[in-house]
């Protein structure tokens, strides 16, 4: 991990090494908390859950699975990007035969108030690569 006044970074390794890895703390995020997840094939969260105040936006990266929303079912797999609002009771199942890999970013619901055109500042100078 590198940190700095500008920015900071960590390597998350290969897909296959990641189980779980929260990111807050590591990168010092200050407005979100994302998740870096890896569930074997077959398996599933050890609980249900919900929050309190923080919506949850999971990006599935890899194979597929299910995705419990308050008993309802939806089907997952690498590109499905799915929001849930902060009570909706959530759990996740891979697939039998594949593992599940997914972010997830949990963000204070209705704390969003500008961003790309009107929080975007564009720079006169960009590197000549
Ligand atoms: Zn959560």
């Amino acid at each position: 991990m590198e940190q700095n006044e500008k920015y900071s970074i960590t390597e998350l390794g290969p897909k296959e090494s990641i189980s779980r890895v929260m990111l807050k703390d590591t990168l010092s995020l200050t407005g979100a908390e994302i998740s870096a997840n890896r569930m074997s094939a077959g398996k599933s969260s050890l609980f249900a859950h919900a929050h309190k105040r923080n919506e949850e936006i999971y990006l599935f990266t890899e194979g597929k699975g299910l995705f419990w929303l308050d008993g309802e079912i939806l089907h997952v797999k690498e590109g499905s990007v799915v929001r849930v609002s902060p009570t909706t009771i959530r759990c996740i199942k891979a697939d039998d035969n594949t593992a599940l890999s997914y972010f997830c970013i949990q963000v204070d619901e209705g704390s969003l108030v500008q961003y790309t055109r009107d929080d975007g500042i564009r720079s006169d100078i960009k590197p000549d690569w």
